[in-house]
């Protein structure tokens, strides 16, 4: 492939999840032309929920109800987790840009406030997390106030049971009763999948009849919960139907992965993607990447005999081991693309605890890139391996997102800190 043909672009984002979709929606905001390779990533068995920082010091599983109280406890105990390193004015931003863009798409969040929100799970333990989707904030006043909520579900979905999370949340919400139904016109289908049943939903004679049924279970319930399958990309209307036709609030509780929640942010994030002018490459991956002086030149697979695309910075959104930016064998890991140093412990018997369900977590989950201070990942010198290669997300070091339940934080904070650490760099190029 000849470097004439290259198409060119200001960045070049390597990766599709959170971090690579927040990546180019903020460089595609500030006016930079950007491409995206990669696919969805970790987005799809996502719950929909936007975690900021719940658990500061991990070890010691403390649950904050305040993200930015969370956060300047990181800064203090941990300067070097990647999330401390960006300023919560700019955190605060960066949220509420990726929140709007996603309302833009049709996906409506409630209003960022200051606190995290406690939400049912579909096991009926209570996650914390900070941006909620419309469709599900009802069920956290319900659960805060332990109002007398009915929870439906239906007959054939194995990915959702209410009678488990009444009984695992009975001791401490006695008002909560749970009812099972029929889903209308899957009546004689053994084996229920709840996107199937959020498209059905979708179609008005369906969404009453369905209401039909639970009309008469209502009794003293002030508020109804269901599993997350109200609509696919129309689930604002679908669930306003819900309320309009039960004459209560209605909930969502996320179901297991792969949930509808995470079809409908893969979906709106894509919209968003579209919306501003970002070139995708969804069924590519990056197999070479090299640099001339201010050039970047990516080689592609996936299309039939490849494609070569410039860039004038590239940022490395590419996971961890489930997204294949690192790779591990028995003795150690490694980066996947460039084969950057990946910090890890020193001794593969290092990686894991004695005890799986260690609170401390596994020294593995912390391993990846360090960068300098504009995220630009260091080479074997020590220094930065390209001037505008920059790396975000889940690929960094020091930082175990699962544990410290701060995925879409770590992803959306590092993507804006290091698209402005870009916009400037390249303000400043000839
Ligand atoms: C089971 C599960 C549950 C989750 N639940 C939540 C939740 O409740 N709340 C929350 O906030 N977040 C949740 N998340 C999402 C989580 O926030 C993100 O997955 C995490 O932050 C990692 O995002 P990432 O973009 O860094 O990496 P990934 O999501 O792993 O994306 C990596 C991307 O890089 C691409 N890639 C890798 N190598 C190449 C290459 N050579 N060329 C091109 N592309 C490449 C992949 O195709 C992929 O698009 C969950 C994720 C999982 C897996």
């Amino acid at each position: 492939m000849s470097d004439a043909a290259a198409k060119r672009y200001d960045v070049a984002v390597i990766g599709a999840g959170m971090a690579g979709m927040a990546a180019a929606l903020f460089a595609a905001e500030r006016g930079l032309s950007c491409i995206q390779i990669g696919s969805g990533g970790g987005i799809l068995f996502a719950s929909g929920l936007l975690d900021l920082l719940a658990v500061q010091p991990v070890a010691q599983h403390r649950l904050w109800q305040s993200p930015y109280d969370a956060l300047a406890a990181l800064a203090r105990e941990q300067p070097g987790h990647p999330l401390a390193r960006v300023d919560p004015a700019s955190v605060r931003t960066a949220f509420e840009t990726f929140v709007a863009a996603l309302r833009s798409a049709g996906l409506a969040y409630a209003p960022l406030g200051e606190r995290n929100s406690h939400v049912i799970t579909s096991i009926g333990s209570v996650k914390t997390s900070y941006g909620v989707p419309l469709t599900m904030v009802a069920g956290v006043a319900a659960l805060e106030r332990r109002l007398p909520c009915l929870l439906v579900d239906f007959r054939g979905l194995r990915e959702f049971s209410a009678r488990q999370i009444v009984e695992t949340l009975a001791h401490e919400w006695p008002a909560l009763r749970q009812q099972r139904i029929e889903f209308p016109g899957f009546e004689a289908v053994p084996e229920l999948y709840a996107a199937h049943l959020a498209r059905a939903l979708e179609n008005r004679e369906t969404r009453e009849r369905t209401i039909a049924l639970i009309k008469p279970l209502l009794g003293d319930a002030c508020v109804v919960g269901l599993p997350a399958l109200l609509g696919l990309g129309q689930s604002s209307a679908v669930h306003a139907a819900f309320e309009a036709g039960l004459g209560l609030p209605v909930f969502e509780i996320p179901t297991m992965p792969t949930s509808v929640p995470g079809l409908r942010l893969l979906g709106a994030l894509e919209a968003v993607m579209s919306a501003r002018g970002v070139t995708r490459r969804q069924l590519s991956s990056v197999c070479d990447l090299t640099f001339d002086g201010g050039t970047a030149t990516l080689d592609l697979n996936g299309a039939p005999g490849g494609e070569r695309i410039q860039a004038r910075a590239v940022v490395l959104a590419s996971g961890r081991f489930s997204g294949r930016g690192l790779t591990a064998d028995r003795q150690s890991v490694r980066e996947s693309i460039l084969g950057l140093p990946v910090q890890q412990p020193p001794a593969r018997e290092d990686w894991h605890q004695r005890d799986f369900l260690d609170p401390a977590g596994h020294a593995i989950n912390s391993a990846g890139l360090m960068t300098d201070e504009a995220w630009r990942p260091l080479d074997a010198s020590g220094k930065p391996a390209w001037a505008k290669l920059f790396a975000i997300g889940s690929i960094l070091a020091e930082q175990d997102w699962m544990r410290a339940k701060c995925g879409s934080g770590l992803a959306i904070a590092t993507a804006w800190a290091a698209v402005e650490q870009i916009t400037q760099q390249l303000h400043e190029a000839p």
